[in-house]
């Protein structure tokens, strides 16, 4: 049995993306800048984490092939969180970007094996903005072991 976890080859790498949103709500396919982290973090089996330090914008996965399914993605959350309610007390008059933000969620994990990361054939990876346009930033950080001996 070989050894789990080899100290010697422990990587972390930790990246920044900066994203300027160009609308209220947008989906930004960030996939191949994510797998490019990857890539050059050396990791060969590990995590990468992806996170979105923002109240108003979010991280998911979904099918990045076909772009009705982020139309539809956005039009939907739209129509049940919609930008003007008269229930809302926020005084910024976001509240409707931060219940978005909250529920899509600020983080996904994505398991790397073989040195990629191990997304489905249809899935990629979208920074979701919801009170755009904004400058965005996106935390990658890779943890895991390189495959150097
Ligand atoms: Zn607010």
């Amino acid at each position: 049995m070989g050894v789990l976890f080899c100290p010697a080859r422990a990587v972390r790498t930790v990246r920044t993306i900066t994203i300027r949103s160009e609308s209220r709500t947008q989906m930004v396919d960030i996939t191949e800048q994510v797998a490019s982290i990857v890539h050059e973090s050396g990791v060969k089996e590990g995590v990468c984490c992806v996170f979105v330090p923002h109240t108003t914008a979010a991280v998911t996965i979904n099918e990045n092939t076909d772009p009705s399914v982020v139309r539809d993605f956005l039009t939907q959350l739209e129509e049940l969180i919609p930008q003007i309610s008269p229930h809302y007390t926020h005084i910024e008059g976001n509240a409707d970007a931060h219940i978005k933000s909250a529920i899509v969620g600020c983080s996904v994990y994505i398991p790397i094996t073989n040195g990629r990361l191990s997304l489905g054939v249809w899935q990629g990876i979208f920074f979701c903005e919801f009170d755009g346009p904004r400058n965005r930033r996106v935390y990658v950080q890779v943890l895991g072991q390189s495959g150097a001996q």
